[in-house]
C-alpha cells in the first residue's frame, strides 16, 4: 500500500464529512477520498433545511413536536415502506444531530416547514442562507482544524477484502497519481446518489427517461457499483424522486421553502391545482398533468423578503415580476384575469385559515404586497431513495444477509431510510445522523 490508515471514507458530502469528523473524534485515523475537484457533493446544493424533533430551537419558538409525529410523517411520506429501524435512528437522533452540528459551529436557529411535515421542524440558518452549503462549510472547517487528510480528484474504484470477507483497504484512482491502494480495516461508503445519471435512472424507472436533474455532476452512482462488487446488497433502487420545481428558464432547483413561505402554484389557465406543500411525488405528478407539463410559482414581496434564496433566483433572471398580477400573467402566457381571481380566492382562504379548494395546511401569508413574481417550474430528478442496504448501526449488509465486516455506509448511497419518497428536510438529517453513526461505529470497529 501507498498509505495506511484506520478508516477510508469515500465521498466528501455531508455524510462523508460527518463520518470523518466523528471517527476522528473517537480516536481513529481517517482518509477521505473525493472523486470531484471540490468538497461537498450534492449536499452543498441542499436548500431546504434539517428536520429534527424536540430540539432546543423548536422549544425556544414554542413549537410542539414529538418523536411519534416525526416518525409518522416520515413513514407516511415514504409510503410506509421505509425500514422502521432506520427511521427510528433518524428520528431519535435528530435533535442530537442538530446539537452536534451547532456544537461544531453551525447556525440552525430558524425553524420552518417543508412538504409532508405536520409541524415546523426544518432547521436552517438564520436569514435564509442555504443549509447545505452552510453545513458543508462547518464540517469542512472542522475537518481542516483536525488536519483530516481529504484527497480530491481521487476516485475509489474497489473495496479490497481478505479471504474472510473483512475489509482491508481501498483501491484508488488518483487524478495525477494513477492507481494506488490504501490499507485500512474499515471503509465508510458515502458516495451519494445517482440522479445525474439518466441512463441508470431510466433503467430503473422508465417514466423518468430524459428528465433533467437537480444534482451536482458527481451524482452518478459509481459508489453503488463499488459497494455491490464488494458484496453489498441493494435496497429499493427503483424509488427515484422528482423535485417538483426546477426553474425552466434557469435549470436551477427552486427550493420548496418558496412554497413553504407562502408561494402558490398555478397553471397556464391561471388556476391553482394542488395543495402546494404536499409531498414531492404528488406535487410533481400534479404539475405533469398541467398544460405544457409546467406550472408557475406565484408570490409577492412579503414572500420575497422572507427568504434570502429568492434574491439568488432574481439575480439569475428567472423571476419575471410586475406590480399587476394580471399584467404579469398575460406577459407569461398565463390567463391573467383568472390568475388575479385565483390569488384573491387564495387570500380569502388565508384570512379564513382554511383552504377550501386543496386543504393546504400551512398558509403563512396572503399574497397582496408590492410586486408580484412568477417562476415557471417543471419536475426534475432530485433524489434517489434506494441504495446500499445497511442495518441500524450503519453496517453494510451483504447479498447473503450478513454484515460485511468493516464496511459501513451512510447518506444518499443507502436505501431504506426514506422508503419510496423522501420528505424535504430529511436528507440533511439523514446524512448527519447516519454519517456520524457510521464514523463512530467504524472507529469502534477498528479499535477492537
Ligand atoms: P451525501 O448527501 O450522502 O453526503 P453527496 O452527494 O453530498 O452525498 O456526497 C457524495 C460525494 O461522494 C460527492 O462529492 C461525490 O463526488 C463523491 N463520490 C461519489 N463516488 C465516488 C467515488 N467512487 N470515489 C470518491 N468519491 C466519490
Amino acid at each position: 500500500p501507498r498509505d495506511t490508515t484506520d478508516i477510508v471514507i469515500i465521498g466528501s458530502g455531508g455524510a462523508g464529512l460527518s463520518a470523518a469528523v466523528a471517527a476522528h473524534d473517537k480516536g481513529a485515523k481517517v482518509i477521505v477520498l473525493e472523486k470531484e475537484p471540490l468538497v461537498g457533493g450534492n449536499t452543498k446544493l441542499a436548500a431546504g433545511g434539517m428536520n429534527a424533533a424536540l430540539t432546543k430551537q423548536q422549544k425556544a419558538k414554542g413549537i410542539e413536536d414529538s418523536l411519534e409525529l416525526m416518525t409518522e410523517d416520515t413513514m407516511k411520506g415514504g409510503r410506509n415502506i421505509n425500514d422502521p429501524a432506520l427511521v427510528e435512528v433518524l428520528v431519535t437522533h435528530s435533535a442530537g444531530s442538530v446539537d452536534w452540528l451547532t456544537g461544531l459551529g453551525a447556525d440552525l436557529n430558524d425553524v420552518g416547514r417543508m412538504g409532508g411535515a405536520s409541524v415546523n421542524r426544518t432547521h436552517r440558518p438564520t436569514g435564509g442562507a442555504g443549509v447545505g452549503a452552510h453545513v458543508v462549510q462547518v464540517l469542512y472547517d472542522n475537518a481542516e482544524k483536525r488536519e483530516i487528510d481529504i484527497r480530491f480528484n481521487s476516485r475509489a474504484v474497489e473495496i479490497l477484502e481478505d479471504d474472510n470477507g473483512q475489509v482491508r483497504g481501498v483501491l484508488v484512482k488518483g487524478g495525477h497519481t494513477g492507481y494506488y491502494w490504501i490499507k485500512a480495516d474499515a471503509v465508510v461508503v458515502a458516495t451519494g446518489g445517482f440522479a445525474r445519471n439518466n441512463e441508470r435512472v431510466a433503467s430503473l424507472d422508465p417514466k423518468l427517461k430524459g428528465f433533467a436533474a437537480t444534482n451536482h455532476p458527481g451524482a452518478t452512482g459509481d459508489g453503488l457499483d463499488v459497494a455491490s462488487n464488494a458484496g453489498a446488497a441493494m435496497k429499493d433502487l427503483e424509488y427515484i424522486q422528482a423535485h417538483p420545481t426546477l426553474s425552466v428558464a434557469g435549470g436551477v432547483m427552486v427550493t420548496e421553502a418558496v412554497r413553504g413561505n407562502g408561494a402558490i402554484l398555478v397553471n397556464r389557465e391561471g388556476d391553482r391545482f394542488v395543495n402546494e406543500i404536499t409531498t414531492r411525488d404528488k406535487a410533481s405528478a400534479a404539475i405533469l398533468e398541467q398544460t405544457g407539463k409546467t406550472a408557475f410559482l406565484i408570490f409577492d414581496d412579503s414572500v420575497r423578503h422572507s427568504l434570502k434564496k429568492i434574491e439568488r433566483y432574481i439575480e439569475l433572471g428567472v423571476v419575471p415580476s410586475n406590480s399587476s398580477l394580471k399584467a404579469l400573467g398575460d406577459s407569461l402566457g398565463i390567463n391573467g384575469a383568472e390568475l388575479e381571481k385565483s390569488v384573491a380566492r387564495y387570500n380569502e382562504f388565508v384570512a379564513a385559515g382554511k383552504d377550501g379548494d386543496f386543504a393546504r395546511p400551512n398558509m403563512p401569508r396572503s399574497l397582496n404586497q408590492g410586486n408580484f413574481y412568477a417562476i415557471e417550474v417543471t419536475p426534475a430528478v432530485h433524489h434517489t431513495m434506494g441504495g446500499v442496504k445497511i442495518d441500524n448501526h450503519g453496517e453494510v449488509v451483504s447479498t447473503e444477509g450478513k454484515v460485511i465486516k468493516g464496511m459501513f455506509a451512510a447518506g444518499e448511497v443507502t436505501g431504506g431510510v426514506h422508503g419510496a419518497n423522501r420528505l424535504g428536510g430529511n436528507a440533511i438529517s439523514d446524512i448527519v445522523t447516519f454519517g456520524r453513526m457510521a464514523g463512530e461505529n467504524a472507529a469502534a470497529f477498528v479499535k477492537k
